[in-house]
């Protein structure tokens, strides 16, 4: 049989186990040492980062495969060179950023001038966005440097990443962020 290092893991931890017991008296017949299948055997496994700092720990995200697509358990990947399985304890909690029923799923805005938060759209935040990122990009786009060198780069508009999205949603924002040209892209794990 060939065994993975957590079934190799498992199967050790059973057969000591077993051996402890079998020698304080107990009855442990028949004590078939075997590997056992793990609970999340039927989920989707996806591989990932911890976003919450610059360590940068490997994870193993298993999903829920029956329709909610829900994450279903969080733990960190014993194959990454970084963490080798382990996860400090906001690492561990990560998928409540998802998972929680706390998190805000709705637009709220706050006019200029106001201190009052109110929800609008999305279709109606989407556009303003949009509207206000071409407008400054415009305004402040840079082609040329003083040594007459080609940096096609926008300074009006900074971006902070966020802790609170996945590794692969920094990805795409960052992308996104440099195909605009914008130079001044941070993220909290860095700062
Ligand atoms: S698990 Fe902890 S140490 Fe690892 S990247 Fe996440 S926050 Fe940093």
């Amino acid at each position: 049989m060939k065994l993975g290092r957590r079934e190799f893991i498992k199967l050790s931890a059973t057969a000591t186990a077993v051996t402890a017991f079998a020698g304080l008296g107990f009855n442990m017949q028949p004590s078939t040492a075997k590997a056992m299948l793990l609970k999340t055997h039927w989920a989707k496994e996806t591989t990932s980062i911890c976003a919450f700092c610059s360590v940068g720990c490997g994870l193993l995200v298993h999903t829920d495969t029956s329709g909610s697509g829900r994450i279903i358990n969080l733990e960190g990947n014993p194959d990454h060179p970084i963490n080798e399985g382990a996860l400090c304890s906001k690492g561990a909690a990560l998928a409540q950023t998802v998972e929680t029923e706390n998190r805000i799923t709705t637009v709220k805005y706050r006019a200029p001038y106001t201190d009052q938060w109110v929800e609008a759209p999305w279709s109606w935040a989407l556009q303003r966005i949009a509207q206000r990122v071409k407008e400054t990009r415009d305004e402040t786009f840079v082609e040329s440097n003083g040594n007459g060198q080609v940096v096609n780069r926008t300074e009006g508009i900074a971006h902070v990443g966020s802790a609170e999205i996945d590794n692969e949603e920094n990805w795409c924002l960052q992308s996104i962020m440099r195909s605009l040209g914008l130079i001044y892209i941070e993220h909290q794990a860095r700062i």
